[in-house]
């Protein structure tokens, strides 16, 4: 194997960069041409594809974002996309691709690997929601950008006695939301696996009211209702709907806050870039091995590859241990 290409796709996240970085010092190191593609699976078909080197990944570590921009390309889900892909795949004699993105992108890695080209996929997705992997590269800097802002809330709300409804990425998955609730000491965490008891939660923002607690700090994700009005600035949206139904029913003072796209941004934290350093350098080990339709992924603090069939196929679980011990601590 001679020449490796690399694409992002899908959503953002912070830490992609030391992924390409590593599979492009790694694969350099190991003679071979790196190239990137850009705008993913898009970029391919059009043939915005340009050689990486040695200075193109230098002092990108610690940036947030892609430096190959991502895209959602509905022309590769067309035979004809993937045709044109295929045909630039074949005019540069690309050997294999690290396809770093969400369990959509590595169906699109799938759909390569049936064309005859070498794919190993690197997991990076702030909703943490791939399976084969505790991590997926982005989540943890996600959280912690969700923690630096709740602390902040939580000021404002213990000054005024409010409640705060916090609305947090999610679609599908309340990982962050979750998490966030565990490192946040919220009230409640309201997430898309669990039904939501909403008088089970004016309840318990009435009982901290009766104990001289004026605030309480209610996190949900943005998919609670089903995804398609997270994120809205709307009285339809999700955050906006737990505010409303808990302000009718307690007549507190309550105020939300969607923290929206900042949760993709800023420079990653120190596990994005040391797992995304090493998820890039195995990635390309794996290829060289003549490897293919692979994911890399972190499983018990050790690297673990599996197939991209297992992690598309095996999304990743939240531990209702954790959402139980939440609540437990909040209903002391
Ligand atoms: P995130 O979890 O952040 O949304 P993702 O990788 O799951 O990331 P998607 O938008 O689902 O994001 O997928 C990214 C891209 O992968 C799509 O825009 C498309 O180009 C490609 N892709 C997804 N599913 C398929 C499929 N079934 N066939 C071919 N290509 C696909």
């Amino acid at each position: 194997m001679r020449k490796i290409a690399i694409l992002t796709s899908g959503g953002d996240a912070p830490g992609m960069n030391a992924v390409i970085r590593a599979a492009t010092l790694k694969g350099i190191k190991a003679g071979c041409k790196i190239y990137g593609i850009k705008r993913g699976y898009q970029g391919l078909i059009t043939g915005e594809i340009e050689e990486l080197t040695v200075e193109t990944v230098s002092d990108i570590l610690h940036r947030g974002g892609t430096i190959l921009h991502s895209a959602r390309s509905k022309d590769f889900k067309t035979g004809e996309g993937q045709k044109k892909a295929l045909e630039q795949i074949e005019k540069l004699g690309i050997d294999g691709i690290v396809v770093i993105g969400g369990d959509g992108s590595f169906r699109g890695a799938q759909i390569l690997n049936q064309l005859g080209v070498a794919t190993v996929g690197v997991p990076a997705t702030i909703d943490n929601d791939i399976g084969c992997t505790d991590f997926s590269i982005g989540f943890d800097t996600a959280l912690n950008t969700v923690l630096d802002a709740i602390s902040k809330i939580r000021d404002t709300a213990v000054s005024h006695d409010r409640v705060y409804v916090v609305e947090v990425m999610g679609k599908n998955s309340g990982f962050i939301a979750l998490y966030a609730g565990l490192g946040g000491g919220a009230d409640a965490v309201l997430i898309p696996e669990i039904p939501p008891d909403l008088d089970q939660l004016v309840k318990r923002i009435e009982e901290n009211d009766q104990r001289g607690r004026g605030h309480s700090i209610v996190i949900v994700a943005e998919g609670l209702f089903g995804g398609p009005s997270g994120g809205q600035v709307l009285a339809e949206g999700t955050a906006f709907k737990v505010a409303t139904y808990i302000n009718l029913r307690t007549r507190k003072d309550t105020r939300i806050t969607i923290l929206g796209h900042l949760q993709r941004g800023g420079s990653p934290s120190a596990l994005d870039r040391t797992l995304g350093t090493r998820f890039g350098a195995v990635a390309v080990d794996l290829l060289l091995a003549g490897e293919t339709n692979k994911m890399v992924g972190w499983v018990k603090n050790e690297i673990k590859v599996s197939t991209m069939d297992e992690a598309i196929a095996r999304k990743n679980q939240i531990d209702p241990e954790l959402y139980q011990l939440v609540e437990n601590l909040s209903s002391v």
